[in-house]
């Protein structure tokens, strides 16, 4: 389950702007319609001071004449002016003229301007006090300061909506699929080449970097693992071999280079199984060499040693390749396994390793002499119900017949007999 971002990182850095970018914005433009104000304030006084201007010359010939139409006249045309509230003309002579919405107007200020004698002289024949009203000046004020807030927000939103984009397409959206690509990555499909799709305006940026690197760190890994990878095929290769060769070692029986009994236990069962089970003929000859124990008082342990290796060669001589095997059972007692042969055959390759060891076996004494060696031998053939153990024993019973039969010679299990042998 893809893991929930609790603020993606577009929306977070906005979050973080916004807070200034606003702080900054209500700043602007309160500074911009301050600016305004005072401008809009100026002109506002001047324009008041213009108009005053402009209707005191003639204020002046109507007082100067005392005519009172043109002094009403003067002051509608002040008051038509929405700048001004009202109008106030006071004359020397203690006449007062007043014009405007005194009651109602809100009038911010008094401007009082002396209307001076029409004749040039300086004297002032009277007063006139106008009555501003600022609430045009105040709506001005407000209507600019509304302008420039309005522009402000609009920039500040079309400002935010692009970076927003911006970050979205050439930040948030790359680091998402390089989330994505990383996640779905395979330990096995660790090569995959990483590709984002960062659209065709794309410029080489800090995300590429990040790309490259993770590319780098791709291929030291693909390397390290093909590194691994054949250090351990290597080493399996050599635990093979050192497996192989302790599965001989344990096998094989250290002195004559045979099989030992452990093989026979672990290969026997194989052999029993397949005869019963395709009713093939299945033999075994169970030898030992004769007086072996005096070859050992006599000669030491050291001949006896070879007489038991020239032995082993010996019998090895009869066995057909990969077929027949030996397994030193005892001390000087050997069994020799004969699949597919029936019990004359293996009467007859009996009584080839018997003669052999007597006529062949070579054994140099130190002193020269050659020493001559005999064995004897019992042979049997499976026969039904036989398990491992009867069929031994019964090849076993008749080697001990061999023996006490006087030693040299071959005995057969029943189904044979001494006869047929002493025929061969
Ligand atoms: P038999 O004709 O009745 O078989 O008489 P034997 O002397 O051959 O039989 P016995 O069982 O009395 O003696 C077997 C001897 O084989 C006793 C033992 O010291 C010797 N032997 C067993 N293993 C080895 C070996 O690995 N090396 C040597 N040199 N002698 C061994
Ligand atoms: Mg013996
Ligand atoms: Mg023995």
């Amino acid at each position: 389950m893809k893991p929930r971002l609790s603020q993606p990182i577009a929306s977070l850095l906005l979050r973080r702007v916004f807070k200034w970018v606003i702080l900054c914005i209500v700043l602007f433009s309160s500074l911009q319609a301050y600016l305004n104000y005072r401008a809009i304030e100026r002109n506002f006084d001047m324009t008041i001071r213009d108009v005053a201007n402009t209707h005191l010359p003639m204020l002046s010939l109507a007082i100067w004449d005392i005519e009172l139409q043109a002094i009403q006249k003067q002051i509608s045309l002040l008051t038509k002016n929405t700048n001004i509230a009202y109008v106030v003309i006071k004359a020397s002579t203690g006449q007062q003229f007043v014009g405007g919405n005194g009651g109602n107007a809100r009038a911010d200020e008094h401007l009082t301007f002396d209307i001076p004698a029409p004749d040039g002289k300086g004297s002032r024949i009277g007063t006139m006090e106008l009555m501003v009203d600022r609430s045009v000046l105040r709506q001005e004020l407000m209507r600019s300061f509304l302008i420039v807030l309005t522009e402000v927000i609009l920039l500040s939103v079309f400002i935010f909506a692009a970076v927003y984009t911006i970050l979205r397409r050439d930040l948030e959206r790359p680091m998402r699929q390089l989330a994505d690509f990383v996640n779905n990555l395979q330990a096995n499909k660790i090569a995959t080449r990483l590709e984002l799709d960062l659209g065709p305006r794309h410029v080489y940026n800090e995300i590429d970097l990040v790309v490259d690197g993770f590319r780098t760190m791709q291929d030291r890994l693909q390397k390290h693992i093909e590194h691994q990878d054949a250090l351990v095929s290597e080493r399996t290769v050599q635990l093979q071999q050192a497996m192989d060769r302790l599965k001989k070692l344990s096998i094989t029986d250290v002195l004559t280079g045979c099989y030992n009994r452990l093989f026979f236990h672990e290969r026997m069962p194989g052999e029993m199984h397949r005869a019963i089970r395709y009713e093939r003929d299945l033999s075994v000859v169970f030898c030992d060499i004769d007086y072996f124990k005096s070859v050992n008082d006599q000669h030491g342990h050291g001949v006896g040693d070879d007489v038991l290796i020239a032995f082993v060669e010996s019998l090895q001589r009869e066995l057909r390749a990969e077929i027949d095997w030996l397994v030193r059972y005892g001390g000087e007692e050997f069994l020799i396994v004969l699949p597919e042969t029936p019990l004359p055959a293996a009467i007859e390759a009996a009584e080839r390793m018997r003669v052999n060891v007597e006529r062949d076996l070579k054994v140099t004494l130190p002193d020269g002499q050659r020493l001559n060696v005999t064995a004897s031998f019992g042979v049997a053939e499976r026969v039904a119900d036989d398990t491992i153990e009867t069929l031994v024993q019964r090849a076993d019973q008749c080697l001990y017949l061999s023996k006490s039969l006087g030693r040299n010679q071959i005995q057969p299990a029943s189904g044979s007999t001494s006869q047929e042998v002493d025929t061969l």
